[in-house]
């Protein structure tokens, strides 16, 4: 399924409003899912269920990361068994932890140059201190010098009191300027702050999904953060990818816009053409 059929099968509101040629097709991806056993919530590591839901969904390929344990290369290891079996149909995301900070770049050069992962997954919820906090700079600062993409959330529990969105990327993004921020569900909820950051940031993008219901919150993104900035993810199989995408294809937002968030901006953010093959990254400095 492309981004385009996703489209056509939706309501056409804002998209027969918008007029003008068909876009070009572009795979859809799901640029947020979990993989591995948690022991609940359906968490596992059944590829063929991914597969199904992935299929029925119209979802080409799913990056997939591993957050569920305290070591890094454990979790990565469980993501590199479904590309394994699915090359064509997973994206893998390097789960990076400053847990054991001697471990965590040996483990990202590990995941990325021999696993083949294409980003990077942070999760300081388990850290109890924010992402800005120094203890991820060795990370992020390997990440700056590959120029890949860093997913995380936007906002934690622990944060300082009159914390934004905006001015942690804003400190983040002067410090690591070839990193990619994707904020995890930042486009799941209407959020002025979020959308502001990723409007004056030019590495700063939005994802989709929410467990809560998000009545307007991808017309608000696309049209606050710009339909450049907004990708779709699903949380599977935390939340259900056929949910999650129905948000995305029933939004009053253009056709045009509908291919940027369902796949064309994430072939962007990873560095991968129409055809999902890989686009040479231009060299990074440190
Ligand atoms: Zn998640």
């Amino acid at each position: 399924m492309t981004a385009s059929a996703a489209g056509r099968s939706a309501p056409r509101r804002g998209g027969a409003a918008a007029g003008g040629a068909p876009p070009e097709p572009a795979p859809v991806i799901d640029f947020h899912c979990h993989a591995g056993r948690w022991g609940r919530y359906w968490v596992d590591d059944a590829c063929d269920r991914y597969l199904r839901v992935m299929d029925a969904a119209g979802i080409d390929r799913a990056c997939l990361n591993c957050i569920w344990h305290g070591d890094a290369r454990r979790g990565n290891d469980v993501v590199a068994g479904f590309l394994r079996q699915r090359p064509d149909r997973f994206i893998g995301a390097a789960f990076a932890t400053p847990h054991y900070p001697e471990e965590a770049v040996p483990e990202l050069e590990r995941a990325v140059d021999q696993l083949g992962m294409a980003y990077v997954k942070v999760y300081p919820d388990y850290v109890g201190r924010p992402v800005d906090d120094p203890a991820y700079f060795p990370i992020f600062e390997w990440v700056n010098a590959r120029g890949l993409p860093v997913m995380c959330h936007a906002t934690y529990p622990f944060d300082p009191p009159g914390t934004t969105i905006t001015g942690r990327f804003t400190a983040l993004s002067r410090r690591f300027p070839h990193v990619t921020w994707v904020l995890a569900h930042a486009a799941g909820r209407v959020d002025a702050d979020a959308a502001r950051a990723a409007r004056c940031l030019p590495k700063v993008y939005l994802e989709t999904c929410s467990s809560g219901t998000a009545l307007g919150a991808v017309e608000y993104a696309v049209e606050h953060a710009g339909e450049d900035r907004v990708l779709f993810g699903s949380d599977m199989p935390l939340m259900d990818a056929r949910q999650q995408i129905a948000k995305v294809a029933t939004a009053a937002i253009s056709p045009q816009a509908k291919r940027k968030v369902l796949g064309a901006n994430a072939l962007r953010v990873l560095g991968l053409s129409t055809d999902l093959r890989p686009v040479p990254r231009p060299a990074r400095g440190a």
